[in-house]
């Protein structure tokens, strides 16, 4: 049986309180919090199994190199990966999302190429194109959205020709919660030899993911996102495209042998994972991993419908003064509301509610033109994850309403000490 209030007793961090008040904690989009299982498989690491891997034939080098290797078998299974070999260990999506940009695309577009991505992609899965589009003189085209925060799949359709070699898109955005028809989307962009590349950064925490069904080439994603340590990332990766990539950090770990006159790479995914590796974050994301397993990605996945249907219920009664963005349908979204009060800047609704002791993000969430697109100078977003409860949402809600009641007395500025929103 899920059940939240069960689950939050792991997360140690929870317990803490903001300005006399219990936490809150709705920015799970931007990083998640670790249970107790992770942060000691972390400090048993260190304590016990600590050194360098591949790099040294004594025990603990041996056991630190098995163990990150496990790391991958266990991550390869969660995306029901066919082998460990697609998985390679990253920091974070922007570093896989880079990868991909600068070990395929670098090499393999030439000018005239068209590559196309979304309006409603996160700055990580756009600018690396862009910078690429530079370099290599290539177009860049953007699918809209409808203003639901539904992408246009005529657009889509429309705008991929026999020059696309790229299709980037988020399976889930970060800022409507939109969760996109990544199949229907790698069917297109397959039938005219486009490589598919999924921004799965706020899907793969919080739906089951199947690489093998999903059809795409690539999929990238954050283990701070879903209870894992920061530092660690994963891009997944078709093999046979991977065997074809270059890598794009090249150094220590990358190659098989080295002379003056030629490099022989290493195996899979180690070409990929230049200098030390993040060590202890890869095993620690693979404890999150086990952590999620057991408690089941279905579950995780009903229980934010329910809360994203709770909240927007509770937006209505608040009528007029909340607006709220994206799919109005729980399913069609992950577990992230984004929305704005009436006559309030952002930032002051977000340091108002941190008063009270809950965390949300303000800004444009790395989604510019999406906001452009919307006409937003910014949003307020509560995202949600697995220890999340009916009753934060009710406090999220009644303290909104005071901050409604309050309004005439907060400054209609945003507040200079925050940060920039972006
Ligand atoms: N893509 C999406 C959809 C995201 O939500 C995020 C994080 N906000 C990223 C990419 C970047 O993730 P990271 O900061 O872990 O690289």
């Amino acid at each position: 049986m899920f059940n939240s209030e069960e689950i939050r007793n792991d997360f140690p961090i929870l317990n803490r309180t903001i300005n006399g008040k219990r936490l809150v904690y709705f920015d799970n989009a931007a990083t998640t919090h670790k249970p107790i299982q992770v942060i000691n498989a972390i400090k048993e690491f260190y304590e016990k199994h600590n050194a360098n891997i591949h790099r040294g034939l004594h025990t603990l080098s041996q056991e630190a190199s098995q163990m990150y290797e496990e790391a991958h078998e266990i991550v390869a299974k969660f995306i029901n990966a066919y082998s460990w070999r697609e998985v390679i260990f990253t920091s974070n999506t922007t570093e896989a999302l880079n990868l991909v940009a600068y070990g395929w695309g670098l090499w393999n577009l030439r000018e005239g190429d068209e590559v196309v991505v979304t309006i409603m992609d996160h700055h990580s899965n756009m600018l690396p194109w862009r910078l690429i589009a530079q370099l290599k003189k290539i177009k860049i085209k953007y699918v809209d959205i409808t203003n639901e925060g539904y992408l246009k799949y005529n657009h889509l359709e429309e705008l991929i020709t026999r020059k696309t070699r790229v299709v980037a898109f988020p399976v889930a955005s970060n800022v409507l919660g939109t969760i996109n028809d990544t199949m229907k989307i790698s069917k297109i962009a397959h039938e005219v030899g486009a490589i598919v590349v999924a921004d799965g950064a706020q899907s793969v925490p919080h739906t089951p993911t199947n690489v093998r069904e999903l059809g795409v080439d690539f999929l990238a994603f954050s283990g701070h996102k879903m209870l894992g340590p920061t530092g660690s990332g994963v891009l997944w990766g078709r093999e046979d495209i991977l065997e074809e990539m270059k890598p794009f950090k090249v150094g220590g770990d990358t190659i098989k042998d080295v002379t003056l006159d030629y490099i022989v790479w290493h195996d899979l995914p180690w070409r990929f994972e230049a200098g030390t590796a993040n060590i202890a974050e890869g095993i620690g994301l693979a404890e999150a991993v086990k952590y999620l397993t057991k408690i089941g990605m279905k579950n995780i996945r009903n229980h934010e419908i329910e809360l994203v249907r709770y909240t927007l219920k509770r937006f209505e009664e608040l009528g007029e003064e909340i607006q709220y963005y994206g799919p109005r349908n729980p399913y069609d979204k992950t577990g992230v509301v984004s929305f704005n009060v009436k006559e309030l800047d952002h930032h002051v609704v977000g340091a108002a509610l941190d008063v009270f002791g809950i965390a949300v993000r303000t800004g444009m969430h790395c989604a510019h033109p999406l906001h452009y697109r919307l006409g937003l100078k910014g949003t307020i977003r509560a995202s949600y994850y697995l220890y999340n409860t009916f009753e934060e949402i009710d406090y999220l809600m009644e303290s909104l309403e005071k901050i409604i009641m309050l309004k005439e007395s907060f400054s209609k500025e945003k507040p200079s000490t925050l940060c920039t929103g972006t």
